[in-house]
């Protein structure tokens, strides 16, 4: 795979908008969804707890998703090689944003800036209540939890307590994904890794852009569902390729 044409248009790039999908985390052993060691192929009941109305309705379904955040492996997680590279292009003054479908933070710890991480499906390292809205650390939740809770309560009103993450059956932050497409939109190179690129609307970001005039590079393990739209398609490990493409930026 010759690396040198997308490593040259970064190399270019003003404002690179990065999007980024369960593929930059899975070396660092957070397991995606649906593959074959996916969360919720093992795990079928983690499956319907991530469904809002089941999550809302049944205690049960409640009980056991606080047993299984305990165990996620997300609080032990760090940042990978492929993390990095994203951050050496903040470092080079390139980055406009990363726009996340990920909800595990590893691209703050990484050390990319807070504000430019735009997370389309928030956070699992918050808790925030369904009916007051109050937003807390997921640990103080988990430590309750530990403590013999097993369907600990909001502690300001009483109401069920959610990881402030974006469930299926629920609305997506109008305003975050506002953010998304605004960057994808001023961007002159979409650099999208680890996603298929079939979940909406963040998949959006990739014909936006192209539409604007960006470059689009696809950075990937298997194919994607926008892989027709790409500049520079580039399949294989992700955690090898994203640093070489970025250390192409500096030699080239
Ligand atoms: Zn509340």
């Amino acid at each position: 795979m010759d690396l040198a044409p997308a490593a040259t248009s970064l190399a270019r790039a003003e404002r690179v908008v990065v999007l980024t999908g369960a593929g930059v985390s899975t070396d660092s052993g957070i397991p995606d969804f649906r593959g074959p060691n996916g969360v919720w192929t093992k795990n079928p009941a983690a499956e319907r707890a991530s469904n809002i109305e089941h999550y809302l309705a049944d205690p049960e379904v409640r009980r056991a998703a606080w047993q299984h955040r305990r165990q996620a492996p997300i609080w032990r997680a760090s940042p990978n090689r492929g993390h990095a590279a994203i951050v050496e292009l903040e470092r080079r003054g390139a980055l406009d944003s990363v726009v996340t479908q990920n909800i595990d933070e590893l691209h703050q710890r990484a050390g990319n800036s807070p504000d430019k991480v735009i997370e389309v499906h928030g956070t699992a390292w918050w808790t925030r209540c369904w009916e007051c809205s109050d937003r807390r650390p997921m640990q103080e939740a988990l430590d309750r939890v530990g403590a013999g809770e097993e369907d600990p309560p909001c502690l300001v009103c009483g109401g069920i307590l959610k990881s402030d993450t974006i469930s299926f059956g629920q609305a997506l932050d109008p305003a975050v994904i506002d953010r998304a497409m605004r960057a994808s939109e001023r961007c002159d190179v979409m650099l999208a890794v680890g996603s298929t690129l079939s979940v909406y609307p963040a998949a959006n970001c990739v014909p936006l852009a192209k539409a604007n005039g960006a470059t689009v590079i696809i950075v990937n393990g298997e194919p994607t569902a926008m892989d027709a739209v790409a500049d520079h398609l580039l399949t294989g490990q992700i955690a090898e390729i994203l640093p070489a493409l970025v250390e192409g930026v500096s030699s080239g």
